[in-house]
């Protein structure tokens, strides 16, 4: 209840604290806290929560060493904890180092500047502050000489080491060695530009820069698309052998061996196949509906919109579209406020005996096939369709830029099975789908919103290890997605974006490899 009251829940990365977990969570822990202590009727507090948010997504991968938390001061059960902490004003942060003693009042932030930077620079020198209580989980900040380096593999036993070089002043090396925390296999350290025999060994000429190093001595640079820490952590946490801990690297084909899987069918990671789009057709419409036996009100109301985005939108072989015609025609003919699962089956159904009018039957996943039976599969069925029909709208130019968010909002809320991701993506509609005012937006907005799902998801066990949950379109992708701004912070060139799923959603590129 009080994570619904709140500026904050639990899927923005954040743990919200009560006076049930509060001592549990801030005193005596392996990892430093730093907690946000706000009321939601205060202004400040609305207006700096979508920082907070942020910061929590941009150093979600440093949660064994330093965790985000936050109260609501103004719900009542919660004043009794507010006052001990001697909070009277609002939004008050304050960093409780790992190991806090039961009591504490942690330390009241001061100076730098509340943008996600600063406050991540923050987080960092007061991690670095931490002495004899270290947190076991943070390797090691600080600059590493050149013995260090020499004697390197000989007191570690990992079998790469990232070294950036930079300026005393950047933060970069801290961030990424932060980033790389949950991988293992690999350690990153900081060289200062001022280690003039370590530069003119590694033939250091850009800082910051990157460098690996392994075992034998072999020193080669990192390439990437710019020397910043977005690039560095994404191509390191992806180099051969880096995995994540706890999740080893099975080759596919390994798999296949040891299971009854069927056979991989090899696909090209960069295009979309329309045997994925069919497939969640028949996984919604056959399967997931069915579960519905009467279907009323506003699941009606969501069955028809999304029957009516299908029917206008997907980018269907001629008698597919046929069928979503059809039952979509259906559909609209059904004045009732009632319609019952059998009846709608029985059009799907007598669509297949018209021979020019077919929903195939079956899944046959390709772009979407898991390393497993649980991995992936119709959820990312679910997420290319739309993205497909949002881009579809556009190229049709349709009268209404939400007609295909809405569809997608109302078909989630009243039938995706997974019940919890519908709530989170429901809080998400709620937040800002509103204020999606042209097509371009909607194409965005889906492309934004699956990037704060793939972040939550990153690493949870649903993720499957060879298809890593990322920012996308990556790096390699698309190049010209990517920027820095001046700060040296990764930003995302909207317009490069917009063009580049336009591009890979249009239904000129879908294959159509393997369909029945
Ligand atoms: P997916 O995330 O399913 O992505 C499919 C494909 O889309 C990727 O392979 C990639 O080619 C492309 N893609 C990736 N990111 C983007 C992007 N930003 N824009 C455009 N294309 C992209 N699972 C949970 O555990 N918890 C949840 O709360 C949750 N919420 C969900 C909400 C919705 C609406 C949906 C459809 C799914 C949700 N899931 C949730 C499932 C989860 O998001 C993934 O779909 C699932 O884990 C399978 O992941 P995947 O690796 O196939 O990639």
């Amino acid at each position: 209840l009080i994570a619904e009251a709140g500026l904050y829940t639990a899927s923005d990365q954040i743990i919200i604290l009560s006076p049930e977990n509060v001592d549990s969570v801030l005193f005596n822990s392996s990892a430093a806290l730093f907690v946000e202590f706000y009321a939601t009727w205060c202004g400040h507090c609305v207006a700096f929560s979508p920082t907070w948010k942020d910061l929590a997504r941009d150093i979600k991968e440093w949660k064994p060493a330093v965790d985000l938390a936050a109260i609501d001061c103004a719900d009542e059960s919660n004043r009794k904890v507010c006052t001990n902490f001697g909070i009277t004003g609002y939004p008050s942060l304050k960093f409780f180092p790992a190991y806090s003693s039961s009591g504490s009042r942690g330390q009241d932030f001061r100076g730098f500047s509340r943008d996600v930077r600063g406050l991540r620079h923050y987080v960092i020198n007061k991690l670095e502050m931490h002495n004899e209580t270290w947190p076991p989980a943070c390797p090691p900040l600080e600059t590493a000489s050149e013995a260090e380096i020499d004697n390197f593999f000989q007191t570690n036993s990992v079998k790469l080491l990232a070294l950036v070089f930079e300026s005393k002043d950047s933060y970069v090396g801290r961030e990424v060695t932060l980033d790389l925390l949950q991988y293992e296999n690999i350690a990153v350290r900081r060289v200062l530009d001022t280690e003039t025999s370590l530069v003119s060994r590694f033939g250091v000429t850009d800082f910051p820069s990157c460098y690996l190093y392994n075992s034998s001595r072999h020193i080669s640079r990192l390439k990437v698309l710019s020397e910043a820490r977005t690039f560095y952590s994404y191509a390191l946490q992806r180099l051969p052998g880096v995995v994540r801990t706890g999740k080893p690297q099975i080759p596919i084909t390994d798999l296949i061996k040891n299971s009854t899987l069927q056979e991989w069918r090899p696909f090209n990671k960069t295009r979309v196949y329309m045997s994925d789009l069919e497939s969640a057709l028949h996984y919604s419409l056959r399967v997931e509906l069915s579960g519905h036996v009467r279907i009323t009100g506003e699941h009606l109301i969501a069955l028809k919109k999304y029957i009516s985005v299908l029917a206008k939108y997907f980018p269907g072989r001629p008698s597919v579209k046929r069928a979503l015609n059809m039952v979509d025609n259906w559909l609209q003919e059904q004045k009732g406020t009632e319609i019952k699962y059998s009846d709608l089956r029985d059009v799907l159904d007598n669509t297949v005996q018209t021979s020019d009018a077919v929903l195939p039957e079956g899944v046959q996943w390709v772009g979407c096939q898991g390393s497993q039976p649980h991995f992936r599969g119709y959820p990312c069925g679910v997420w290319t369709l739309f993205h497909t029909l949002t881009v579809q709208a556009k190229e049709q130019s349709s009268s209404d830029p939400r007609e295909v968010l809405q569809a997608m909002r109302s078909y989630v809320s009243s039938f995706f099975g997974c019940r919890s991701c519908a709530t989170h993506f429901e809080r998400m509609a709620q937040d800002s789908m509103d204020r999606v005012t042209s097509l371009s937006k909607a194409v965005l907005w889906l492309w934004s919103h699956h990037n704060q799902v793939n972040n939550r998801l990153a690493g949870e066990l649903s993720e499957d290890p060879h298809f890593p949950k990322i920012q996308w379109p990556s790096p390699e992708l698309c190049p010209s997605c990517h920027g820095l701004k001046k700060t040296g912070e990764h930003s995302w060139n909207q317009e490069e974006v917009l063009t580049f799923l336009q591009n890979y959603f249009s239904s000129a590129r879908i294959l159509t490899d393997y369909l029945q």
